[in-house]
This record gives structure tokens, sequence and C-alpha cells, in this order.
């Protein structure tokens, strides 16, 4: 595309603000043992939830949504702190002196109201067991060779809703703790590049899991329909496409 950037910056801008005004956000119900949860697909790597009566946010991030709209949090996750994920406004937007907010260690640093988890931490919070696991890249790296997540940073989150467990797996690629879940409900994996997984990565974590339901996510421009297809035929496994780029 040949736009310049502000002009498309401002187009997508005013399409977002457009969207968010009227709470324009897909949004799908999981049955679980213990209720309907809700999940809302705000875009990107950031998604809201409502169960038993409480709203649930995941790495809120305000270029995708005006949070001072949205409901009020009971409960906040953040995965890590790169600027998609970890945006200190949008938390306020949406933070009452109620709100349980759990993030990384990194994170905590910056914010005295949350409350850290280590990868291998469990909590219960509002009746939510919440598990953080890794996310972490393997084979991706900045170009001086670092990778983008390096292990024990970030953390992935495990919540089990009822009997549901529903794994927000943040931004990883598909390491050997994550092949290794099991009884995984309804997984969010992220496939863009170079941060992230490839399709083939994605489809990989997949078939060794093998999630009930799979929500690609955080996928900028990589193709979902690329997934689709690699997943294709593997019993036991709905990828679901939502507007998460
Ligand atoms: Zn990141
Ligand atoms: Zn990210």
């Amino acid at each position: 595309m040949n736009m310049p950037l502000f002009t498309m910056t401002s187009a997508l801008l005013v399409a977002m603000t457009a969207a968010s005004a009227r709470g324009d956000f897909e949004k799908d119900t999981v049955v679980t043992s213990s209720g309907n949860l809700e999940i809302t697909f705000i875009g990107h790597g950031s998604l809201m939830m409502r169960f038993a009566g409480k709203t649930i946010y995941i790495d809120p991030w305000g270029q995708l949504a005006d949070y001072s709209l949205l409901p009020k949090a009971d409960l906040i996750l953040v995965t890590h702190d790169h600027r998609d994920h970890w945006d200190l406004k949008a938390i306020e937007q949406v933070r009452t002196d109620k709100t349980v907010v759990l993030l990384t260690g990194k994170c905590a640093a910056a914010f005295s109201a949350g409350v850290a988890m280590k990868n291998g931490d469990s909590r219960v919070v509002l009746g939510i067991r919440i598990d953080a696991v890794p996310a972490y890249n393997i084979v991706h790296k900045r170009p001086e060779g670092n990778v983008f997540h390096p292990k024990g940073e970030g953390n992935g989150y495990i919540l089990t809703f009822g009997a549901t467990r529903v794994y927000i797996a943040g931004d990883t690629e598909n390491t050997p703790e994550m092949k290794a879940l099991r009884n995984i409900a309804v997984a969010f994996l992220p496939m863009n590049l170079p941060y992230t997984m490839t399709p083939e990565m994605v489809a990989d974590a997949a078939r060794a899991f093998k999630p009930k339901v799979l929500y690609p996510y955080h996928y900028g421009e990589t193709d979902p329909a690329k997934l689709v297809e690699l997943l294709k035929g593997e019993k036991g496994i709905e990828v679901r496409v939502r507007r998460m780029k």
C-alpha cells in the first residue's frame, strides 16, 4: 500500500474509535460446568472475558479500544512488558481499588498495585484458578542475537472456569512446556513474525496438546487461513478465526 503512514494511521484510528464506541467487538460464548464464559475479542493480544458476573481483561491496549467506555475490571492479567501488552493508561481506565492485577516481575517493578507471578506460580482469584506458564522464543531473535522474549520473563496464563481450562499463551513459540500441556479446552496462540510463531509452529503445538478450540491471535499480517489449512482434518481441534490482528 502506498498511502502515507499518517493517513493510514488516522484511518485506522477512526475505524477503531467507531468500532469501540459501538462496542462492536466479536464475542463468543463457551459453556463451562460453572456457567457461560463470554469472550470479547478486542484485537491483537487483548481480550475481555465475563464469567459469573466478573469482568476479566487480558493485556488491555489503548490502541485497540477506548477502555474508558468499557466495563470496570475485576481482574487484569498482563503477559509481559512489551507496549502492545503492557499499557498502564488502559489499565488505569478499567481498574478500581478492588481490581486484582496479575503481571510479571518486570511489570510489577513499575506498578506497585500489581501482584507478580512467575512461571509455575498458581493463584485462585474470584474463584478462578490461574496458572502462570512459560512464554518465550527459542528460534526467533533480534538482529543482535537476543530472543524477543527471553525465557522466564513473560507469562502465559491458564484460567480454569469450573472444569474448563482456557490457555492464553502470550508472546511465545511452540515450547516444550506448551507442547506438554493437556486438557486445554480453549487456546489462544500467537502467530505474527518475527516475534512469535509461524502458522506451522502453531499447528505443531496444536497437534501436540490438542486444544478443543484454537483461536490464532496476535496474528498481525500472518494469514490465519494458512493455519486453518494446516489443521484441516485434524480431529478434535476446531480452529476459530476472529478479528485478532
Ligand atoms: Zn512481546
Ligand atoms: Zn506482542
